[in-house]
């Protein structure tokens, strides 16, 4: 059976599952291209249920037989799935399907890479195994049997027997279909153990192929203990199987899946050593490996109603593994990456083409809205509620959460009932947060006399496809008072905002203050705040909230260049001293000062220019970039030398933030040195460096400056062997390429005997690559957009997922000019009219097109 007509799947007609399932019993004989799976499962009528249709989902399957109750029967078979009569009371439906795993290129389902075959089944993969109510709210104990001559054969919850070519696995905690998983293949075990808090002693194995990846394992583990430790301490959540496997897979859409014992990760999502990993990986894998063991909480135990429901599970467990980072880390510094990445990827979706509500109402193609406003706008909700309603609530309502919903397809009615019920709030005008689309602005007015400060407040929501009008919003904006010395004259408040437009007063001051709004970005809100640079420099220099100092120092950035692009204005020096004094403070934390020292993206600075009304010139805005870059290396000038001598770390590398926020302070001064001195420290640091972090920092540097042909060369020479190092040394020179030549370096890349479509990542470091570098991929010839479009299109009928996603590098196009907006629509238009165009495509390009 083929795939239906698109069609447009409703929130609002959810109906409860007309059948449950009480076991399931599976087996897989596996063979690349002609796989048996052999299903039989229990189902009852529920009693909740509207209607008594019994009908199950498949794609993509051979059917050779099916059986109720042990009687062959002949089921209609659908567009999608397969419907017949039944019993009328419980029964047990019987069916051997076969599939194709070795042809499965979509890595949806079960398919191979690298002759190993695994699973995704996120969201609605499993109708691609087999017949099933594939749907988050049948939940089902499984029972699997895989019959393979691979050494390593592993599947959900605990082993049971197994026996020459084949293992048995049984899962004891009722689950839905997406969170099952299948891996075979020839793997090798970096094996560990945790004792839970109660004393129960978990195994734990990384799983990888042998021949290199051994050594890249430690680091993850270690992760992995430290999460199953902080969600005791922290959150009161124990393991509860006696067994735990990672499995690390070469071609893999998503980052990681939190099957139930059986994550399944892309490889570079968990492995890293210090000669092939940057610091950022680092992190970045201990923030993965995170999320996806709190998932075994909130996301397993507690799932997921229906698919609309995707922020109940995704944005707690997103707060939650930002929660701990912030732990095991700098808190400001994170909370400063996770508003920089929600401003860069949130706000643009929140105020494009592909603005939806963290719950959206309706979808054609679920894996479309696996997007930063599910993910971290729903993260930030649940920290609005936090604090709202203060941490005591907050860990008393998740208790709650936590007893009341165990073994639950929950709802985010569910989720804010348990906030209700502990405090005894209403939240009905919170909720609309999960409902309405759009990124508010927040306008601030101020006024001062007679020692009364007046702090006047209004929230508008602009209009978003499909929701024109919006309601005001609770936000909770967290304000502190500065005299004109710096000095703090009202510590952090939450003022709470109900109402389109409030003003807040302060008595008792002695001078006019400067306010610090929205400290610790208090709401995913944009403030619209007239400060002059004086003031902006002088919470840059004194805001106790580190967010803001940041924060303030972003804004002048941000202004000075405007104003160069707007009025050919030079760099302020306002601006430059105040950078300057972060610089020196050798008080303040590397990792800020790093943070400080990085100007706000190109693509910000568009948007900039768009929000004030002006059509961004993307060429120009690039070089206002590279002359702002140079002005500020030439203004520290005397300080850089010192500065990067004092952040090299002795001793052997490791990548606990100390030393972290010591490299990333030091490459983003080398990147300032190499303006200066034509890339000679970058070349030393190259060749001397013993470490990825130092290594592509200093690669970076030089090919900045349009150097470094020699290194990129060595480089590949090194790494050749290695893919996941590949994959950065592909995405660096698309993303740092001259804007001129940056579709011809991605074209040339493409025909590079390492490039391979087939592959997730690689695909992803050329055209992702492509898609950072604002003023190549907008250059005004638009080959850029002609490229991409072209591969889309190739890619489209093997991987519709990542293709669909990668559209969304034309989301911005009504930002420019009429020449730049007629060739990204003919480029849209072009992939829009392929034959045989899959849903998943189909539907970005026609939201994006409008
Ligand atoms: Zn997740």
């Amino acid at each position: 059976m083929k795939d239906a007509a698109p069609q447009t799947i409703y929130l609002s007609d959810y109906t409860p599952p007309a059948y449950l399932v009480g076991d399931v019993h599976l087996t897989f004989k596996l063979a690349a291209t002609k796989t048996r799976v052999l299903s039989r499962i229990a189902f009852r009528p529920n009693p909740d249920a509207t209607d008594h249709d019994f009908f199950l989902h498949g794609d993509d399957l051979t059917l050779i037989s099916a059986r109720i109750d042990g009687q062959d029967i002949n089921p209609d078979l659908h567009s999608g799935g397969l419907r017949c009569a039944v019993p009328d009371g419980p029964f047990v439906f019987e069916a051997e399907v076969e599939i194709s795993p070795s042809t499965n290129t979509a890595l949806e389902g079960l398919y191979m890479s690298n002759g190993m075959y695994c699973t995704q089944c996120e969201a609605e993969g499993f109708r691609k195994i087999t017949y099933y109510p594939d749907r988050p709210d049948v939940m089902a104990v499984f029972t699997v049997r895989i019959e393979s001559d691979l050494p390593v054969l592993l599947s959900n919850g605990n082993p049971t027997a197994t026996g020459k070519d084949w293992a048995e696995w049984h899962d004891p905690w009722p689950k839905p279909a997406y969170l099952f998983a299948l891996v075979a293949g020839d793997l090798v075990a970096h094996p560990n153990t945790f004792t839970t808090r109660s004393g129960r002693q978990v195994d734990l194995n990384l799983w990888v192929r042998p021949g290199g990846d051994e050594a890249k394992c430690a680091f993850g583990m270690a992760a992995l203990k430290a999460s199953m430790k902080w969600d005791e301490d922290v959150y009161g959540r124990e393991y509860d199987l006696d067994l735990f496997n990672i499995v690390a897979v070469d071609d893999f859409n998503m980052g990681a899946m939190e099957n139930k014992g059986l994550n399944i990760f892309n490889a570079s999502a968990v492995l890293a050593s210090p000669q092939t990993a940057t610091d950022a990986d680092f992190e970045r894998i201990e923030a993965i490996i995170a999320h996806e063991y709190f998932h075994n909480w909130t996301g397993n135990r507690i799932t997921c109603r229906d698919w609309f429901q995707l922020c109940l599970k995704e944005g707690l467990t997103v707060f939650r593994d930002q929660q701990f980072t912030g732990d095991l880390r700098s808190a400001a510094v994170k909370r400063i990456d996770d508003t920089m990445m929600l401003r860069a990827y949130q706000f643009r979706e929140d105020n494009g083409p592909l603005a939806h509500p963290v719950r959206p109402e309706s979808f054609v193609e679920i894996n479309n809205f696996y997007t930063a406003t599910v993910y971290e706008k729903g993260a930030e909700l649940i920290g609005l509620l936090k604090l709202l309603v203060g941490d005591q609530a907050y860990f008393d309502a998740l208790d709650l959460y936590f007893t009341r919903h165990d073994g639950d397809a929950a709802t985010i009615e569910d989720w804010l009932q348990v906030f209700e019920d502990t405090t005894g709030r209403d939240l009905s005008q919170f909720k609309k947060w999960y409902a309405q689309a759009g990124t508010p602005r927040l306008t601030v007015r101020d006024e001062y006399a007679d020692g009364t400060y007046r702090l006047h407040l209004r929230q508008e929501t602009p209009p978003t496809p499909g929701q024109p009008d919006k309601d005001p919003l609770l936000i909770p904006v967290a304000v502190g008072l500065l005299d004109q010395n710096g000095a703090e004259v009202l510590p952090t408040t939450i003022l709470e905002m109900t109402k389109a437009e409030q003003s807040f007063t302060f008595d008792g001051l002695s001078g006019r203050p400067i306010p610090s709004v929205l400290r610790n970005f208090s709401a995913p809100v944009i403030v619209v705040h007239d400060m002059t640079d004086a003031e902006r420099a002088l919470l840059l220099a004194h805001d106790t909230d580190p967010f803001n100092r940041w924060d303030a120092g972003r804004t002048l950035a941000q202004d000075v260049l405007v104003r160069m692009l707007r009025q050919n204005a030079t760099p302020d020096t306002a601006f430059l001293d105040g950078l300057a004094a972060v610089l020196r403070d050798d008080a303040l934390d590397p990792a800020f000062r790093a943070l400080a020292l990085r100007l706000p993206s190109e693509d910000d600075t568009a948007q900039a220019l768009f929000d004030a009304g002006h059509t961004p010139d993307p060429t120009a805005i690039n070089q206002a970039h590279e002359t702002l870059k140079l002005h500020i290396a030439q203004h520290l000038q005397d300080t850089l030398p010192r500065i990067y001598a004092a952040m090299s770390v002795t001793g052997p590398y490791t990548p606990d933030a100390g030393p972290a926020g010591q490299r990333a302070l030091g490459n983003a001064v080398l990147g300032l040195i190499s303006k200066l001195d034509g890339g000679k420290q970058a070349a030393q640091q190259f060749a001397s460096a013993d470490n990825m972090t130092q290594q592509l920092g200093a690669l970076r540097a030089l090919l900045q400056i349009s150097k470094g042909d020699a290194e990129l060369a060595a480089f590949e020479a090194q790494w050749q062997h290695d893919r996941l190092v590949m994959d950065k040394w592909f995405g660096l020179q698309v993303s740092l390429a001259a804007a001129p030549d940056a579709a011809a370096t991605a074209e040339k890349l493409t025909r590079h005997p390492a490039f391979d479509m087939k592959n997730p990542n690689r695909f992803r470091s050329v055209f992702g690559g492509l898609k950072a570098n604002t003023a190549g991929f907008h250059h005004a010839s638009g080959a850029a957009y002609a490229l991409l479009a072209d591969w889309l299109i190739k890619l489209d009928p093997i991987n519709p997922q990542t293709a669909a996603r990668m559209t969304m590098s034309y989301d911005t196009w009504k930002r420019y000019d009429g020449e730049r907006q007629t060739k990204m629509r003919a480029a849209l238009s072009k992939i829009a009219q392929t034959p045989q165009l899959s849903r998943d495509t189909e539907e970005m390009v026609t939201r994006i097109l409008g």
